[in-house]
C-alpha cells in the first residue's frame, strides 16, 4: 500500500485502528521520519484519543492515554536493543483492555507473536510504503 500524504497514512492507521480488538499490539518499524509517530495518532484516533497529544515522547519512553480504550504508546528510537522486560512493555503486552503501539519495535528482544507488524519505508518526499503484517490467529 502507498499513502501519498501524512493524511492518508493517518486515515489508514485510523481505520486499521477501528478494528483492532483489545489487547491488540502493533509494531511499528522504519527509518527516522517514515511515520510511525503519524501512525501512531491515526491509531489514537480511532481510539477517541486526541492525535496532537500523541508525540514522540522524549523523557518517558511509553506513554499512556485514556480514550474510548487505553493506547500504550512506546518509542524506543534512544535506546539499543531493548528487554521489554526492563520497561515494563511485557505487562502492556498483557494489558487485554489496551492496544499498544511501539515505535522501532525492531529494537524489541521479544514481541507477542500475535502482534501486527507495520513497517513504514521511505518511497518519495510525500509518499510511504506500508506494509502490514497481520499474523493468522
Ligand atoms: P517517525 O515517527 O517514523 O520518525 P514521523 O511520523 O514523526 O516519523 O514523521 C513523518 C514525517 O514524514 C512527517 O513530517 C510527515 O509530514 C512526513 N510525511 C510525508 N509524507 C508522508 C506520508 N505519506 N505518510 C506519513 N508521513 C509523511
Ligand atoms: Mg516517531
Amino acid at each position: 500500500m502507498i499513502t501519498h500524504s501524512p493524511d492518508e497514512t493517518f486515515e489508514y492507521a485510523r481505520k486499521l485502528g477501528e478494528r483492532l480488538d483489545r489487547g491488540a499490539v502493533i509494531l511499528l518499524s522504519g527509518d527516522l521520519g517514515a511515520g510511525k509517530t503519524v501512525f501512531a495518532k491515526g491509531i489514537a484516533a480511532a481510539l477517541e484519543i486526541d492525535p496532537a497529544d500523541v508525540t514522540s515522547p522524549s523523557f518517558t519512553l511509553v506513554n499512556t492515554y485514556k480514550g474510548k480504550k487505553t493506547l500504550h504508546h512506546a518509542d524506543l528510537y534512544r535506546l539499543d536493543v531493548v528487554r521489554s522486560v526492563d520497561l515494563g512493555l511485557d505487562e502492556m503486552f498483557d494489558d487485554r483492555d489496551a492496544v499498544t503501539v511501539v515505535e522501532w519495535a525492531e529494537r524489541l528482544n521479544w514481541a507477542p507473536p500475535d502482534a501486527i507488524r507495520v513497517t513504514i519505508e521511505y518511497v518519495s518526499e510525500s509518499e510511504r510504503k506500508i506494509t502490514v503484517d497481520i499474523p493468522k490467529m
